[in-house]
C-alpha cells in the first residue's frame, strides 16, 4: 500500500495548488501510516516539494507537454499499477477532474473529488467535501481497496515540512492517446482564474467597458487575475473566460475583491469558497456585503484608484 501525489505543472514549472495538493498527500499517507511519493510530469523545480514533505519525486518527461487527459491518465495508471500504489492523490483543477474520472476507472477505485479534509475514518476511508457549488458537505465512503481523491482548492493549506527530496527520472510505459494536439491558443498572457492567488472582479456597477482600467490596473498591482458577474460578460463588456459562478468559473483563490457587484445567490454560488472576500459597492445594503470579510461603503470610480495608489506606493516601500 502507498500513495501517490500527482502535482500539475505549467511552463515547466510546478502550478500553485501543488504545495497544498502535496502537503494534503503527506498528511494522509501519515494518516494511514504507508509511505508516500508524487508524480510531476514537465516540472524543473519538482524538487521543491520536498518544502512541503515529500521525500521522493517520480518526474515524467516522456509523455506530451501539451494536456491531453488520456496520455497522462494512462502514464499515472501504467505507474501506479507497477508500484502498489492504493491511493493517489491530486487537485479538483478543471484538468485534474478530467483525468481523474479516466484513472479511476482503470484502478476500478472509488474517486471523490473537492475534498476539505483528511479521511473521519480509515476503514472505510470517509472523506468530507463539498457539494453544490459549496452550498453543503457531503461525507463520502470509498468502498474500493483502490481511491482517488481530488483535493480541493484552498481548503486544506499548505503545511510546510522540509525534507530532502529526491527527484528520480521516469519514462511512461504507456502515455496513449487517441487524441493529436494541433494547436493551442491561449487568451491571455495573464495570470488565469484558476490559477491566481487573488482575483478582481467587476459588475455591472462599473457603468461599461470603457472604465475597466480601473480594474486592470488594481489587478495588475496586486499580480491578479481579473473577472467579472455574467451580465458583464453577456453584455459583451469583458470576454466569457472571465465570467465567475454558478454557470461561469468556479473562484477559489486567497483573496476575491469584487467591484460593482451587488452578490446575487448565483453569483456567490461559484465565489464564496473564496479564503477572504472584500466588497466594494455604493449601496450599503448591497447583499453581498453579508458574505464579505471586508467591506467598503462607497463609488467605485472613488475608492479603486486611490486603493491601487496607496497598493503601489507600499510595493514600492517594500
Ligand atoms: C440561472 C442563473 C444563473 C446565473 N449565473 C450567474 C453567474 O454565474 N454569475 C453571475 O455573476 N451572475 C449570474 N446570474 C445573474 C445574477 O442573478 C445577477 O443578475 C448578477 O450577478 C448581477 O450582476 P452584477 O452584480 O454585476 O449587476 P447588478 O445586480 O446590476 O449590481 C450592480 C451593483 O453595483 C453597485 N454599483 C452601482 N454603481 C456603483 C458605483 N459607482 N460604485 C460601486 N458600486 C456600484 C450597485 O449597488 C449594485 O449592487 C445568474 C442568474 C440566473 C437566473
Amino acid at each position: 500500500m502507498s500513495v501517490l501525489i500527482i502535482v500539475e505543472s505549467e511552463n515547466k514549472l510546478l502550478k500553485r495548488n501543488a504545495a497544498e495538493v502535496a502537503s494534503y498527500g503527506v498528511a494522509f499517507a501519515e494518516k494511514l501510516n504507508i509511505s508516500c511519493a508524487a508524480l510531476a510530469f514537465h516540472a524543473t523545480n519538482a524538487n521543491e516539494l520536498g518544502q512541503y514533505g515529500v521525500a521522493k519525486v517520480i518526474h515524467v518527461s516522456n509523455v506530451s507537454t501539451h494536456f491531453d487527459a488520456n496520455a497522462y491518465a494512462n502514464a499515472i495508471h501504467g505507474f501506479a499499477s507497477q508500484n502498489n500504489v492504493t491511493h493517489i492523490i491530486m487537485g479538483s483543477s478543471a484538468d485534474a477532474k478530467f483525468i481523474a474520472p479516466l484513472l479511476a476507472a482503470k484502478l476500478n477505485a472509488g474517486y471523490a473529488p473537492n475534498v476539505i479534509a483528511l479521511p473521519d475514518e480509515l476503514s472505510p476511508i470517509t472523506v468530507k467535501r463539498t457539494a453544490f457549488t459549496n452550498k453543503a458537505f457531503v461525507h463520502t465512503q470509498l468502498l474500493t481497496a483502490c481511491t482517488v481523491i481530488g483535493v480541493g482548492n484552498n481548503a486544506f493549506g499548505v503545511i510546510e515540512n522540509p525534507v530532502t527530496c529526491t527527484v528520480k527520472e521516469v519514462d511512461a510505459e504507456n502515455s496513449d492517446s487517441n487524441l493529436e494536439q494541433v494547436a493551442i491558443e491561449k487568451t491571455t498572457g495573464k495570470a488565469t482564474i484558476a490559477d491566481a492567488d487573488v482575483v478582481v472582479s467587476g459588475g455591472r456597477g462599473l457603468k461599461g467597458p470603457e472604465n475597466w482600467h480601473l480594474i486592470e490596473e488594481l489587478a495588475e498591482v496586486l499580480d491578479a487575475a481579473t473577472a467579472c458577474s455574467k451580465p458583464v460578460s453577456d453584455m459583451g463588456w469583458r470576454s466569457h473566460d472571465e465570467h465567475v459562478g454558478q454557470t461561469g468559473k468556479p473562484v477559489s483563490t486567497n483573496l476575491y475583491i469584487a467591484i460593482g457587484i451587488s452578490g446575487a445567490i448565483q453569483h456567490l454560488a461559484g465565489v464564496n469558497s473564496s479564503k477572504v472576500k472584500v466588497v466594494i459597492n455604493n449601496d450599503p445594503d448591497a447583499p453581498f456585503f453579508k458574505a464579505a470579510d471586508y467591506g467598503v461603503v462607497g463609488d467605485a470610480f472613488e475608492v479603486v484608484p486611490k486603493l491601487t495608489q496607496k497598493l503601489k506606493a507600499f510595493k514600492a516601500l517594500a
